[in-house]
């Protein structure tokens, strides 16, 4: 083996002197010409080299892992699934008008536990709970982290040490990590079982708190679906059962609505409101599901629980920052309303976006790639778009997409392409084609996919 080389490696104060690299950070430039020397050195002695490269080549390879250093880990990307509320890519998007709201919040101070009016120490909660309270019908309301987190404070305040009550179809997992058995013994509530898993009936409940439960739980079972001969017991009900035996009955909704956005093809509408209406104490659902605001666990309810939540430790590990709320307030005051929340809250606008719309848009895309690459081909596709989030099971919505098969490389290959590209775009390849779906788009999206394909 030739180590040689080692000793003719650029000198360290030599390279950092470049012309090239002279007007740079010097700190980042050290650091890349550090790591950029390993890397000769290293490929050196494992025998990978026998040149090395020339003084200018170096300074230009340093001035490229810079670029690295300079570029966020967490960027934005273009959804192009057809998935609105994707969890891998970051569920609601906020939009830009909200995005324009939190900037004073974002960038200087803020009254985020100040109250104004009398000059003393306020609650981060004030500036939501009103809001929540005439939205959702409930006495009290807050705010933790994210919805799991309001599951836990919710059994660790309310029904530590206790037998919680809770239906075999109910105990679900939610994305790997979140399974309500799990959560409940990590909170110290004591599991207990009733009915079945295809049918629970409200007497197995009442049987249950006979032998000794004294929390009632009702979970909505998001991601899936029990078909056939299945039974269970309604909120109404359950609460009917909690009120003659003066239990709390708690829900955990999951993804909800904060209204009714009369969606043609939704059969099964969860509100908020209609949770408190039907006689739950405490409600909780996730801030950045089918609410389409920012990642948050709201809990609304009885005025004594809230307090007790309020005033738990767990509280203060699981409390919001200031961006949440401020995403929260904003589209909560939205939220009052209706027509203008189904325009001005992405999430909503999606969902509710028209077939027609969506065949438009994805014509015009068609249209567009075309030019760019005139020997793929490229086709409009009927699609069946997703709510996604585990909000909506087995429902899906009749969209369109810009189907495509490539010339001269591979659909897979393609969607690798794209997904790498200096804005990322994620696709999905169905039967042989890549689809690019318009429901999920974002403005100024359709001319990052062009400029991605225009590079191809
Ligand atoms: C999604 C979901 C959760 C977890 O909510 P996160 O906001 O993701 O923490 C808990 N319970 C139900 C029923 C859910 O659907």
């Amino acid at each position: 083996m030739d180590y040689s080389l080692l000793r003719e490696l650029p000198n360290m104060n030599r390279l950092l002197e470049h012309p090239l690299l002279l007007g740079e950070n010097r700190t980042l430039v050290k650091l890349a010409a550090r790591k950029l020397l390993d890397e000769l050195r290293a490929d050196i002695l494992a025998g990978k080299r026998d040149t090395l490269p020339s003084p200018d080549r170096c300074a230009s390879l340093v001035l490229e892992k810079m670029k690295t250093y300079r570029k966020p880990s967490l960027r934005g990307v273009v959804n192009a699934t057809g998935i609105v509320l994707h969890t891998n890519l970051g569920r609601a998007p906020l939009g830009k008008e909200l995005y324009a709201l939190a900037e004073a919040v974002y960038s200087g101070y803020s009254n985020l536990e100040y109250d104004i009016a009398s000059g003393v120490r306020g609650s981060r909660y004030a500036h939501i709970e009103g809001l929540l309270c005439s939205l959702t019908g409930a006495e009290a309301a807050m705010v933790v982290n994210n919805n799991a987190g309001a599951v836990f404070l919710m059994l660790s305040a309310l029904a530590a040490g206790k037998q919680v009550a809770i239906s075999r179809g109910e105990l679900v997992e939610i994305g790997g990590s979140f399974r309500i058995p799990d959560i409940m013994a990590a909170s110290g509530a004591l599991l207990t079982e009733v009915g079945t898993t295809n049918r629970t009936r409200l007497k197995d409940y009442a049987r249950a708190v006979q032998d000794g439960a004294e929390v009632l739980l009702k979970v909505h079972t998001s991601n899936y679906e029990i078909v056939g001969f299945t039974e269970s017991a309604d909120v109404e009900a359950l609460s009917g059962l909690a009120k003659e035996q003066g239990l709390p009955l708690l829900y955990d909704m999951g993804s909800c609505f904060l209204f009714d956005p009369k969606l043609p093809w939704l059969r099964d509408c969860r509100i908020a409101r209609d949770g408190i209406l039907q006689g739950a104490d405490v409600i909780c659902f996730s801030g950045d599901k089918l609410f389409g605001a920012a990642q948050g666990g709201i809990l609304a309810g009885r005025k004594e629980l809230i307090a007790a939540m309020k005033s738990h430790p767990l509280a203060r590990v699981l409390r919001p920052d200031k961006l949440t709320l401020q995403a929260l307030e904003a589209t909560l005051d939205i939220c009052r309303c209706p027509e203008e929340a189904m325009e001005r809250i992405p999430t909503l606008r999606m969902l509710a976006a028209e077939e027609e719309t969506l065949r438009d848009r994805a014509s015009d895309l068609v249209r567009r790639l075309r030019e760019l690459q005139p020997d793929w081909e490229i086709r409009l596709r009927k699609t069946e778009d997703e709510a996604g989030g585990g909000s909506l099971p087995n429902v899906s919505l009749p969209g369109y997409a810009a189907a495509i098969v490539p010339k001269s490389r591979s659909v897979d290959a393609l969607e690798e392409a794209l997904r790498l590209s200096e804005t990322c775009i994620v696709s999905r390849i169905h039967e042989g084609e890549l689809l690019l779906s318009a429901r999920t788009l974002l403005p100024g999206d359709e001319e990052r996919i062009a400029a991605a394909v225009a590079a191809l």
